[in-house]
């Protein structure tokens, strides 16, 4: 079983979110640092570099400004490269090593307003190009020295995007999933049922969908006590999934009733699917000494229908199966034209 979650692209990087909030900060600490910097820099004579710092700074705050109206920024974050490498290269020229110093607040900045790719490249760059200069107005010794301990900083940044990512997607999981049996939960269902009805509209394949409840639950239950209905309900899980294909989704709709979402299914291929998962929960050892069984109604997708309307005729679906003696299989009565 798989999922996908637009909130979850990997690409975007597990920053994306805090992008225009650190852009804002951003310009406001460039503004407030490194304005000082520039007015020292141009009473000293060192007019190039107040220049170039004045550049860093106007287009930090054009950027910074436009993020907080909500707006595009004029300048791509990957551009602030040309200013920022200027200053540095001129900080170098002018005052030696300090303006190295400069590279490892550029190299989280990156990290922290670009995709994660992006950020490795443009890290990369500022790796070569600031080691080039380094080596060109300093010593080999002071060269070899800032190139590892620059590159050491790249790879630590790295290392903590990767373990926020790990815990994003590990807090975005729970977030959709059942703790008990893993299924899918209610809360991430509605969202698939409408992107399945959706994209299964005509000249498409609709969608179909299994509601799964088990037979006299509460029974189970009463007789063999809360856990050994828990492990049940875990049991079946397993037995659902083993059957049904990497596409399908399985959802807890709650208590004792799942849903089994099949893309790209007719109508015949569903009734054939459930029976066979029917047949499969009936024989297996879920709960010894009882067998456990299942109705299931068998929903395909009317063109017509709304997430509600699909799930409450798949419903409908099922208790016929309950009506008709439990262990069994219905398929939902088309809507009248
Ligand atoms: P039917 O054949 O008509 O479906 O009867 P049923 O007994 O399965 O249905 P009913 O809705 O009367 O009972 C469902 C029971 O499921 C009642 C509730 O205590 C139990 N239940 C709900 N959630 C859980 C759970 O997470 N774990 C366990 N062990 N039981 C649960
Ligand atoms: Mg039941
Ligand atoms: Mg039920």
């Amino acid at each position: 079983m798989t999922f996908l979650s637009a909130a979850s692209d990997p690409e975007d990087g597990p920053l994306a979110r805090e992008r225009e909030r650190v852009m804002g900060a951003l310009s406001i600490l460039a503004v407030v640092f490194l304005v000082p910097f520039a007015i020292h820099d141009f009473l000293r004579g060192r007019g190039a570099l107040g220049v170039a710092i004045v550049c860093v700074v106007v287009t930090f705050a054009a950027d910074g400004y436009a993020v907080r109206k909500r707006r595009k920024p004029p300048v791509p974050y990957a551009l602030l490269l040309v200013p920022i490498t200027a200053a540095i290269t001129l900080s170098l020229a002018t005052q030696g090593v300090i303006g190295a110093f400069w590279c490892y607040p550029v190299v989280l900045f990156f990290f922290f307003v670009l995709p994660q790719r992006p950020a490795i490249v443009c890290s990369g760059a500022l790796l070569v190009t600031a080691t080039a200069i380094v080596y060109h107005y300093l010593t080999m010794r002071i060269t070899v020295r800032f190139a590892i301990s620059l590159l050491l900083t790249i790879v630590m940044v790295n290392i903590i995007q990767g373990i926020i990512h790990g815990l994003q997607r590990r807090l975005l999981e729970q977030a959709i999933t059942d703790p008990l049996t893993g299924a899918f939960n209610r809360r991430h269902m509605s969202a698939r049922l409408r992107e399945a009805l959706a994209s299964g509209r005509p000249p498409s394949t609709p969608s179909a969908l299994l509601m799964i409840d088990v037979d006299h639950f509460k029974k189970i239950n009463d007789e063999h006590g809360h856990d050994a209905g828990d492990a049940v309900l875990k049991g079946l899980v397993s037995v659902v999934r083993s059957r049904a294909r990497q596409t399908d989704l399985l959802f807890r709709m709650g208590g004792e009733e799942f849903v089994l979402l099949l893309p790209d299914t007719t109508e015949a291929q569903a009734m054939t699917l459930a029976d066979d998962i029917r047949q499969a929960i009936a024989a297996s050892p879920l709960l010894e000494g009882h067998t456990v069984t299942v109705s299931i109604g068998v929903g395909p997708a009317d063109p017509r229908d709304s997430v509600d309307s699909w799930l409450k005729g798949t419903d409908a679906a099922m208790y016929m199966a309950k009506e008709s003696g439990r262990n069994r299989v219905a398929r939902r009565i088309p809507a009248a034209v």
